[in-house]
Order: structure tokens, then sequence, then C-alpha cells
């Protein structure tokens, strides 16, 4: 019998997307899946949480520009619970080069960038406590 274990995993819905109007959309599909949105703040990305938050790319060729597109304006950041939360807000995010990702999810349906691609997600256990901590210091 498979476990069922309930996880928090850190989203950030990207200021291309808070430009774009299109954060009540990406809330909803989250919320229709039926994970539980548990923290929501719209702050921005400065500089430093940005080389906090993306420590493995800082040293990346395309660092520079998504340094500047995630932090040229206002985003949303949530924590996402639900069963295996981590891998099924990927999954619904979709693959990380907009136009390439598959029709039906996020990315696919919405951003046409391999930049600007409207979501971040956790990718692991160990990258959702780490964004946590970052994101919401005591959550
Ligand atoms: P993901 O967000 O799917 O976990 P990565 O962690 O690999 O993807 O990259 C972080 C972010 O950096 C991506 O979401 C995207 O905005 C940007 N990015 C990644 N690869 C590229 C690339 N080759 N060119 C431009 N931007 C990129
Ligand atoms: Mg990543």
């Amino acid at each position: 019998m498979s476990s069922s274990p309930v996880e928090r995993t850190l989203v950030l819905i990207k200021p291309d997307a808070v430009r774009r109007g299109l954060v009540g959309e990406i809330l909803s599909r989250f919320e229709r899946k039926g994970l539980t949105i548990e923290t929501m703040v719209k702050r921005e990305m400065d500089a430093e949480l940005a080389d906090a938050h993306y420590a493995e790319h800082v040293e990346k060729p395309f660092y520079p520009p998504l340094k500047e597109f995630m932090t040229g304006g206002p985003l949303v950041a949530l924590i996402i619970s639900g069963d295996t939360a981590i891998d099924v807000v990927r999954t619904l995010v979709g693959a990380t080069d907009a136009r390439k990702a598959a029709a039906g999810t996020i990315r696919g349906d919405l951003a046409n960038s391999n930049r600007e691609n409207l979501v971040h997600a956790s990718d692991s256990p160990d990258s959702a406590k780490r964004e946590i901590a970052l994101w919401f210091p005591g959550a």
C-alpha cells in the first residue's frame, strides 16, 4: 500500500503572471486540483533574495536576465500543501521551457517563453524546506 504524505511546497507566481492578470487563473488551477493554499503574500524579490533563492543558478549565463525579470515587479509567494504536493504542483506547472511545455499545464497553456514562464515551484523535499524557510521564516 502506498503512503500519501502531505507535503508543503513553495510556489512563486512570477512578475509576468502578475502583469498579465493571471494570478486568479493560476491559483484556481491549484485549488481545483484539490491542493490547499496555506499562506500567500504579494511582494517583491530583491537582489539578495534572488541570489539566495536561485543559489544553484547564479553562475549560469541565463541568471542575469532571470534576476532582472524576477526583481522587476511584484510577485505572489505562497505555500501550497497537499498529498505529494511537491510533484503534483510541478506536474501542473509543466516543463521549464514554456514553448515546449505540454498543453494542459500552466506553462503550456499560458506562456511561450523559456524565461517568462509564470510560476516557480520547489523541485524536491529539500528545496521545498529551504525555499519555505527563505520566503516564510518560521512557517
Ligand atoms: P524550473 O523553474 O522549471 O525549476 P530551472 O530551475 O531550471 O527551472 O530554472 C529556473 C528559472 O530560470 C526558470 O523557471 C526560467 O525562468 C529560467 N531559465 C531556466 N533555463 C533558462 C534558459 N535556458 N534561458 C532563459 N531562462 C531560463
Ligand atoms: Mg528550478
